[in-house]
């Protein structure tokens, strides 16, 4: 049976229960994680609570724990979950005040903290021999002005995935001004006259601990990349795009709106890059070579 986590214990998801003048609720006040484990080995577990830290000191969230408290918070929930290939979700809320106000309370409320687990599929670089890819759709980027921020507040993203779920298509290519920024809940890599590009990170973006990843492996293995902005134009005429997640690691987008991607099948830039990803990962996370 599932377990999640609620403010100091674990329990059965249907007997958690937190408070509506919980600010996560009323004003979507809290930031969020999501870190994968494979084989019960955390994956890039440092970088993800780097990333937490810093989300929740730009919206001077005091963090509850110590990276070792963290840790071991991640490793019990993966334990009582059964193990394997999961992905940790956790969420920092600025916690319960007595009264709604836009303002932050004061004295300060403590932190409302939730994690849960869910499985993941077998991404598409586990298999780049028979990998097909998906489609993938582009919208205007409706979105605020610190997306670097990993903020609850994801309306506008579901907003933009639902499009793409209408659309039959796995995700949402966002365009900000002309120039492509991220997916709706991933990052975006091209391969345009072979060259891997990638958008640099500022606040436009979510810093992607995949896209980090990405671009240490092209310059391990040295792939020619270069982080620069894209445009629409670019976006079209790409070889092959790719886009990037935690849960779905690397995939490639071979339709985009109603145009093909390249000859339509995932490309030897993305074949390439997802044998460095798998190897990288079975070493890290200990898994059997096929
Ligand atoms: N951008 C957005 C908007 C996202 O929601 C996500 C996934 N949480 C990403 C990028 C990818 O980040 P990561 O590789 O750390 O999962």
């Amino acid at each position: 049976m599932s377990q999640v986590y609620l403010n100091g214990a674990f329990m059965a998801p249907e007997e958690a229960r937190i408070s509506p003048m919980d600010r996560g609720f009323l004003f979507a006040d809290g930031i969020y994680e999501v870190i994968p484990a494979f084989n019960s080995v955390l994956f890039r577990f440092e970088e993800h609570l780097q990333r937490l830290e810093r989300s929740l000191r730009e919206v001077e969230i005091r963090n509850p724990f110590s990276p070792a408290e963290w840790q071991a918070l991640c490793e019990e929930l993966i334990a009582h979950n059964g193990g394997g290939n999961l992905s940790v979700y956790l969420q920092v809320t600025r916690g319960a005040a007595p009264r709604r106000d836009h303002a932050f309370p004061t004295p300060p409320v403590s932190p409302t903290v939730f994690m849960m687990t869910s499985p993941i599929a077998v991404p598409a670089a586990d298999s780049p021999d028979t990998a097909t890819g998906g489609k993938a759709i582009t919208r205007d980027d409706i979105r605020w002005a610190r997306c670097d921020i990993k903020s609850i507040s994801l309306l506008p993203n579901s907003l933009l995935r639902q499009q793409a779920a209408t659309s039959g298509a796995m995700e949402t290519i966002l365009l900000r001004d002309g120039f492509v920024t991220e997916g709706s809940a991933s990052n975006v890599f091209i391969v345009l006259d072979g060259t891997i590009l990638t958008p640099p990170k500022n606040h436009a973006i979510l810093g992607g601990i995949t896209r980090d990843l990405v671009v240490e492996l092209c310059a391990r293995h040295s792939l020619p990349f270069a982080e620069t902005e894209i445009t629409e134009a670019q976006l079209r005429q790409a070889e092959e795009i790719w886009i990037t997640s935690s849960t779905r690691e690397v995939v490639p987008i071979t339709q985009l709106n109603e145009a093909v991607v390249g000859n339509g099948k995932p490309g030897a830039m993305w074949k390439t890059l997802a044998r460095h990803y798998i190897d990288f990962k079975r070493r890290l996370c200990g898994l059997d070579q096929e």
